[in-house]
């Protein structure tokens, strides 16, 4: 039961670049008292030092009251319990002078870091003296219980219970609450009945008849209302709805919950602690645990970018606190600027100036995209380098041209023509209902974690991957857990699934082919993942027509996998970039589930009409495609002729390296006029595939860059 109070460490990131660890450390020395005024309390050993060694402090030292017969030294259980326990510093000494020793130290006793157990009045005392100086547990001083009764409840069991309460101390305070009359006459025969038998009949019949009694109330109601007032030490609920009315209690140490569940199974047995508060404390303390040996220790991180994203924040609030060094602390890393300048001279700040007021979770973030630079070859963005046939601008015009005429209604909200078209494209035996359709596949893997993550959802990718699914993962609010690839860029199936057993993520995105480094992964490798994931498998297949085996797709699984997804595009293989067509396959309830997040109308009838006319092309489109994987062939050839590297690759791009300075490398081929992407591992540069002269132009300029 302590086990599971230790808090595990938790991370948030705040911003992108900057985060805060909570991590909990226990305190280096705790000091445990055991009383052994009236009765000895072994008890009492465990029930304090478990909890601290469940925390981890590493030195704890016992002190209770040494005993005339045995010697001096403290009762012989209360040792044993020590030597069970493994504890090797007792101390004999008791009362508050006890927890002077602890809280201030002796030649014999280094001073310790945190006090616990219960005591007598004395001890209370000096243990609230001390505050400040230790920390300690809440207030135990003399004992309590309630029993909140109706007529249900066992007369016996109610006075058994009052009277094992008023056994511990004449201070004892017992309280019967009971909206039965007929139940406290009952009890009161028992207790005289009980009483007669009783050990320690002075000190019970002390505590019953001094601070003790019964109050009489209408209803259940007003019962918890007495309880939540006293807040007990101990409560306990022999009634009808024991159950529900515990549920209620707001003030109390520790609660029992109907007949069988006496406070003397919860001082043993029952792995609560029977360390609790007293005297009213409860209203705002609980007892003793794991967390009463642990410190909170928040550990902040932040990059140099995070920093300055938040700075102009930085600025206002140490503007109106007028506390202008705050501000320069993070100006002078991060550069100055009017605000800070203002709140440096001592000037009035207004607030993070201009800026509109963005969720604090996307401040500091930049727009996703390649560099857009004009260049006489472009191969930085995988796009299809051959124009659509002038047949297919024909049939485009044509659809378009009708579609232009009813431009003044919606288009088919449920693009059903559209999805028939693509299922039958696809094949496999796929249906309509399992195709569904949005601008370009960024799109429907927007939906897809508007629909399956979201806050407090979390996505698993392995990376280096396509960027879209991190960052559309955080714009949804989606945590990204990034999973990493081995060094040929693949994904170890042993580690995926481990990741997936650590994080439980409702999402996992796996890219085959991947981009950037190209290859496409194993089947065997998704089908193991789809077995171990307890959410959505994600499969962004949008370079799958570029693979060299082209069996080899994730649409084989679906039937097997009904929270499998295969996405793709329509802007690679059929060139069709330009008109934001992406697409997936899935159970036809992922399909409905994603109809909850699409806007209406989002496909409009001119992207639908025009991905048809694309569609019904598809013959000659692929043939395209051969051509370009040829020329990636033949490009990877070249390549690895001049003594570089390059990654295996299923797509419409290579990816090349290693260079000491990729950006030059870059920089150069801009130069010679050919721009190709700065992306990937540390070192490689990606080159999609172009048109045979453009092919040419990039060796040229590329042989001349590397001589
Ligand atoms: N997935 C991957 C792996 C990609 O590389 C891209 C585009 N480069 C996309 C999805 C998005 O393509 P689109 O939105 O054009 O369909």
């Amino acid at each position: 039961m302590h086990e599971a109070q230790v808090p595990g460490q938790s991370v948030t990131y705040v911003t992108d670049g900057s985060s805060v660890t909570e991590r909990y450390v226990p305190v280096a020395r705790a000091g445990v008292y055991v009383p052994g005024g009236l009765v000895a309390y072994p008890s009492s050993v465990v029930m304090n030092v478990i909890p601290a060694q469940v925390a981890g402090v590493e030195k704890i030292a016992v002190t209770s009251p040494p005993q005339a017969s045995g010697g001096g030294l403290p009762h012989p259980a209360i040792l044993a319990a020590c030597e069970l326990l493994g504890i090797t510093e007792v101390h004999a000494a008791g009362g508050a002078q006890a927890i002077a020793m602890l809280g201030y130290g002796t030649r014999d006793c280094a001073a310790v870091d945190t006090i616990t157990g219960p005591g007598n009045i004395y001890v209370a005392a000096a243990k609230r003296l001390l505050r400040g100086v230790v920390s300690t547990d809440a207030e135990a001083g003399p004992t309590e219980v309630a029993i909140i009764a109706d007529g249900s409840a066992d007369a016996a069991f109610v006075a058994a219970d009052l009277i094992a309460q008023a056994e511990h101390d004449p201070l004892a305070a017992c309280l019967l609450i009971t909206s039965a009359p007929g139940l406290a006459d009952r009890v009161d025969a028992e207790l005289i009945a009980q009483l007669a038998t009783t050990r320690h009949a002075s000190r019970v019949k002390e505590a019953l008849t001094g601070q003790s009694g019964c109050v009489l109330v209408d209803d259940m109601d007003a019962a918890l209302a007495v309880a939540d007032a006293w807040a007990p030490e101990h409560l306990e609920v022999q009634a009808a709805d024991a159950g529900d009315l515990a549920g209620r209690v707001r003030n109390a140490g520790a609660v029992f919950v109907g007949p069988y569940a006496p406070v003397s199974l919860g001082d043993y047995l029952a792995g609560s602690n029977h360390v609790l508060p007293t005297g009213g404390t409860a209203r705002h303390s609980g007892g003793l645990s794991v967390l009463t040996f642990l410190r909170g220790i928040h550990v902040v991180t932040c990059t140099e970018s995070a920093l300055a994203a938040v700075a102009p924040h930085i600025d206002a609030l140490g503007g109106a606190e007028n506390l202008a060094a705050h501000v320069r602390a993070v100006r002078i890393r991060v550069g100055d600027d009017s605000a800070a300048a203002a709140a440096a001279a001592g000037g009035e700040v207004t607030g993070a100036r201009s800026a509109p007021p963005l969720r604090h979770d996307l401040v500091g973030r930049v727009p996703y995209g390649a560099p857009q630079i004009d260049a006489p070859v472009k191969l930085n963005t995988n796009e299809n380098p051959y124009g659509p046939s002038a047949a297919l601008i024909g049939e485009i015009v044509q659809a378009a041209a009708a579609e232009a005429a009813a431009l003044n209604r919606y288009p088919d909200r449920d693009a059903v023509g559209l999805r028939r078209d693509l299922a039958a494209y696809l094949g496999h035996g796929l249906q309509m209902s399992q195709i569904w359709a949005a601008n370009g596949s960024n799109e429907i893997i927007q939906q897809l974690l508007q629909a399956f993550g979201g806050p407090g959802r979390t996505a698993l990718g392995f990376e280096p991957s396509y960027s879209m699914h991190p960052i559309i993962a955080q714009t949804t609010g989606t945590r990204w857990i990034a999973g990493l690839r081995e060094a040929d860029f693949g994904i170890d199936r042993g580690r995926a699934v481990a990741a997936i057993a650590e994080y439980r993520p409702d999402l996992v995105f796996l890219t085959s082919p991947n981009n950037p480094t190209g290859a496409a992964m194993p089947l065997a490798v998704i089908e193991q993942v789809c077995a171990a994931a307890p959410g959505m498998v994600v499969v962004d297949e949008a370079y799958a027509e570029f693979a060299r085996d082209q069996q080899a797709t994730a649409l084989t699984l679906l039937p097997r996998f009904p929270r499998l997804v295969v996405v793709r595009t329509m802007s690679k293989a059929f060139a069709l970039a330009g008109a934001r067509v992406g697409y997936l396959a899935a159970d036809p309830g992922v399909v409905e589930a994603l109809q909850i997040v699409r806007l209406p109308y989002h496909l409009s009838a001119l992207t639908q009409a025009t991905a048809r006319a694309a569609l019904g092309r598809s013959v000659e489109l692929l043939g395209a495609v051969d051509a370009i994987r040829a020329s990636r062939d033949e490009l990877t050839t070249w390549l690895r002729a001049r003594g570089l590297s390059v990654a295996e690759s299923d797509a419409n791009f290579v990816l090349f390296g290693t260079f000491n300075d990729r950006r030059a490398v870059w920089q150069k081929l801009v130069d010679h006029g050919v721009l190709i992407r700065e992306v990937g591992p540390p070192g490689w540069l990606r080159v999609t595939i172009g048109t045979p002269r453009e092919m040419n132009a990039f060796r040229t300029a590329l042989e001349e860059v590397l001589s």
